[in-house]
């Protein structure tokens, strides 16, 4: 399905049709939707909190039973043995972000995993020191930039470089990045983006910039909390250097998930890459030897510091379950065609109800966003935003006046968007 190809209408029995040729509308069936006022919702915050997979409450009552059950012996016989649970993990992400299973692991939560690898990666030097990363980034974000460089010794004024979109727009044009690297290659130390932005949504193109920092001589990081089970990714292949998610966003994990990281296996492998150690990142053959002496385990592992948070991490593996039965691929050719059917039915209830007054600020162009489209309300944001709460829809406002929303392509579909549509129409 091309949405090039298709001619799309604004009627409940055509967005049943679309419904109907999708190959991927059996997996709605396995998520729990919330109800709203006795009435199952129209879900749209998977970008903010992802639903709950229906065999997450299985899995994680089997790790409450085998602790009931073994004691301390359920670290090896267990179902799934907690010794080596984060293991359960690798195949499942090294999938979907595009690595090599040494490269990447499920642990901590997503800032903590960012401090940790900018411990690894960030290593100014006098003359080597500035970060450069989006203007409007996740506050976290700043806050551990801001931070990274105070910890070293510098001041974030002038170590942090903002690229921000040129004047009157909301979108950063990827030229405008690539000139700010070009402009300070003998300082930057650290290239860092989001790989889709938080509240434009814009997708950036993360092999340009990581060729890019590199050819700067500056290491290239990703926070991939809104682009992790959204778009496609080939870490391995576009040679980042390394990256962190959380897993509660389209990874549907749950509140305070587990996190993940991938760090490119040349600084894994390379015993002289600096990592802040804990036992959980010695090599696991000899861990329990408990001798003096750091080995770091020569994969993305080595990061972890302590044991696997074993019941939060079972609602994880539920979750990456369902993902195992489809692909990136699949799920991307649907989130395509959903945000085109989004923006074909928001564009022209615009034209039909003059009460509504928005700006789709997310890009256009389907290369360069993913599944989430935000609106700039001009006038009633907050008003429409009661409105469609009202009437079960579930959206996400973010002040002064935008509206986000995501059509997720593993447990949202073509329906739901009519209903969006009937309900902006009616406001
Ligand atoms: C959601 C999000 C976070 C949240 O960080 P936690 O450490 O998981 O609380 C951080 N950064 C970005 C870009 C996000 O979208």
């Amino acid at each position: 399905m091309n949405p090039k190809n298709i001619q799309f209408q604004n009627t409940r029995s055509f967005s049943k049709e679309l419904d109907d040729a999708d190959s991927l509308s059996d997996f709605r069936d396995q998520y729990i939707f919330p109800k709203l006022n006795g009435k199952r919702a129209v879900y749209f915050c998977g970008n903010s909190l992802g639903l709950q997979p229906k065999g997450a409450k299985k899995y994680i009552e089997e790790e409450l039973q085998d602790w009931a059950q073994w004691g301390v012996e359920g670290h090896f016989n267990s179902k799934r043995p907690w010794f080596g649970y984060h293991h359960f993990f690798t195949e499942s992400l090294a999938k979907i972000v595009g690595a090599k299973k040494t490269e990447v692991v499920a642990m901590n939560t997503l800032t903590v995993n960012l401090h940790l690898l900018m411990l690894s990666f960030y290593r100014p030097t006098k003359k080597r020191y500035k970060i450069i990363m989006e203007a409007g980034a996740f506050p976290s974000d700043m806050y551990a930039m801001e931070t990274q460089a105070k910890l070293h010794g510098f001041n974030a004024k002038s170590a942090v470089v903002e690229v921000k979109p040129r004047k009157g727009k909301h979108i950063i044009e990827e030229e405008d990045i690539l000139k700010a690297i070009e402009k300070n290659k003998s300082s930057v130390a650290l290239v860092i983006f989001g790989g889709v932005n938080y509240y434009t949504g814009q997708l950036f193109d993360l092999e340009t910039i990581t060729k890019a920092a590199h050819k700067s001589g500056a290491k290239c990081g990703f926070d991939l909390a809104h682009a992790v089970g959204n778009v496609p990714l080939q870490l391995n292949k576009w040679k980042v250097d390394f990256a962190c998610w959380c897993s509660y966003k389209y990874l549907n994990s749950g509140p305070g998930g587990v996190g993940g990281a991938y760090v490119n296996e040349k600084h894994a492998k390379n015993p002289k890459t600096l990592r802040l150690a804990g036992w959980w990142g010695y090599d696991e053959k000899t861990r329990f030897q408990m001798t003096k002496g750091f080995v770091p385990t020569p994969t993305a592992e080595s990061w972890q510091m302590s044991n696997a948070q074993v019941f939060n991490m079972a609602a994880h593996r539920a979750s990456l379950d369902l993902f195992d039965q489809t692909t990136v691929k699949a799920l991307r050719q649907k989130s395509i065609m959903l945000s085109a059917y989004a923006e074909y039915l928001l564009e022209l209830v615009k034209t039909e109800n003059k009460k509504l007054a928005f700006e789709i600020i997310t890009p256009k162009e389907h290369e360069r966003r993913g599944a989430q489209l935000s609106l700039l309300f001009s006038k009633n944001g907050k008003r429409v935003f009661k409105h469609l709460e009202k009437n079960n829809i579930v959206i996400d406002w973010r002040e002064p006046n935008v509206v986000r929303f995501a059509a997720v392509p593993m447990y949202n579909n073509f329906q739901d968007l009519y209903e969006l549509y009937a309900s902006l129409k009616a406001f």
